[in-house]
């Protein structure tokens, strides 16, 4: 069976064409920076690489793009687009409509449309992608997997807010978490690998959106993010924690409509806030030159991550291990290393040359008299996704 999988991103779409069972991939890429001027398209068969610099405004031309390559004559994959015979989507918000993976139908499109006002930055991309291949792949059946669905077991102590029941019983409003696939994959993929020492264990998502977990024995028990992908770790154009009261400041003394204070929070805080720049390759790199910016927003980035760590390991009393995941949880040592730094209370001890050394798979950065293991895992959303699609369906 022929699936391919696509995650829209908040400013990306990755995709994989993957034959399952057998999990052989076919072929994978990535349509990075979409929305900027000189957006980049990666392309990889096992025979060829390809890398396009286009204009790509928004997510559908990106896959469109994505789809011409498929096809492409010489490079393509597949000869007509009828090959595909599931397409699975990343849906960031399924709000408690939606605790497993499910075939779309036009009552979960509009749910998807009814909970794009909790994400906004992702529930539109997510259900236009949808659309597109609804379109292209008219013979496919489209399945949605919800980032919503590995934190169903959050008990209620950790998923409530404290604000009249009401709230919470007639309208849902309660912490739902995200980037449910990844947390999911990267915490069975350590738990595989700690056996049995990984009962107690916190995934750290770091990409354009962050996130971390508390994983106790394999279950999701309290997360960052909240009712919408906004509470938390500070991200690439959102604040993550704030006092509310901010808003109200906001908008009673400083004039400021509701929807400028949500783009405010949503679009233009966070890192770009802090630096002008939402990319963290070129934070790093203004940093490196001497930017205060640049050095103090990589401060309170790591400085948030770590206030997480105390609290999760508080949460689970101890912990086997961390785990550090996605653009910048596997790519940037710096960050790496500013989280693990004067940790040694909690029994973190990161190995400093380790920590440098890149490589494609699963790696220890932890010293050997580290208590707590520290790990790098490349998070496969797409591959737990294909899992998840061709589970429902054979
Ligand atoms: P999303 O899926 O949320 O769009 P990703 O997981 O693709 O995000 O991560 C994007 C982030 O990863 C960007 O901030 C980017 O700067 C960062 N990133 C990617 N490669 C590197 C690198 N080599 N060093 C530092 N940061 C990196």
């Amino acid at each position: 069976m022929k699936i391919l999988i696509i995650n829209s991103g908040s400013s990306s779409i990755k995709f994989q064409l993957m034959d399952m069972p057998s999990e052989t991939l076919i072929c994978s890429g990535l349509v990075e920076r979409i929305g900027y001027q000189f957006a980049t398209i990666n392309y990889k068969t096992g025979k060829t690489t390809i890398q396009h610099t286009h204009n790509i405004e928004n997510h559908k031309q990106g896959l469109r793009k994505v789809v011409d390559l498929l096809l492409d004559k010489e490079n393509g994959v597949i000869a007509k687009t009828d090959e595909i015979e599931v397409v699975g989507h990343r849906v960031v918000h399924g709000g408690n409509s939606f605790s497993d993976t499910t075939l779309i139908t036009s009552e979960v499109k509009a749910k998807i449309q009814q909970y794009a006002a909790l994400a906004p930055l992702h529930n539109p991309g997510n259900l236009e992608g949808i659309l597109v291949a609804e379109e292209i792949f008219p013979s496919a059946k489209q399945v949605a997997i919800f980032d919503t669905a590995f934190h169903q077991t959050i008990p209620e102590k950790a998923k409530k807010y404290a604000i009249p029941n009401a709230l919470y019983e007639e309208h849902g409003i309660q912490v739902y978490g995200f980037h449910g696939t990844s947390h999911q994959y990267v915490s069975e993929k350590a738990i595989a690998y700690l056996k049995p020492k990984a009962t107690k264990i916190i995934t750290i998502h770091l990409g354009n959106g962050c996130s971390m977990t508390a994983v106790k024995d394999g279950k999701s028990i309290d997360h960052t993010l909240g009712f919408t992908p906004s509470n938390g770790l500070i991200m690439g154009s959102r604040s993550g924690d704030i006092d509310h009261a901010i808003i109200f400041h906001l908008v009673n003394n400083l004039n400021y409509t509701l929807d400028e204070v949500k783009t405010l929070l949503t679009n233009k805080s966070g890192m770009l806030g802090l630096t002008g720049h939402m990319d963290l390759r070129d934070i790093q790199a203004e940093a490196e030159k001497g930017d205060k910016d640049c050095i103090l927003a990589l401060t309170m980035n790591a400085y948030r991550i770590k206030k997480y760590i105390g609290s999760y390991a508080a949460a689970m009393n101890g912990l086997d291990a961390i785990i550090f995941t996605a653009g910048i949880g596997e790519n940037s040592s710096v960050i790496r290393k500013m989280v693990c730094e004067d940790m040694d209370f909690f029994g973190i001890i990161l190995d400093e040359a380790k920590n440098e050394l890149r490589s494609e798979g699963l790696r220890e950065i932890n010293t050997a008299s580290s208590k707590v293991k520290v790990l790098v895992i490349p998070t496969n959303e797409e591959l737990e996704i294909a899992k998840q699609a061709f589970e429902l369906l054979s």
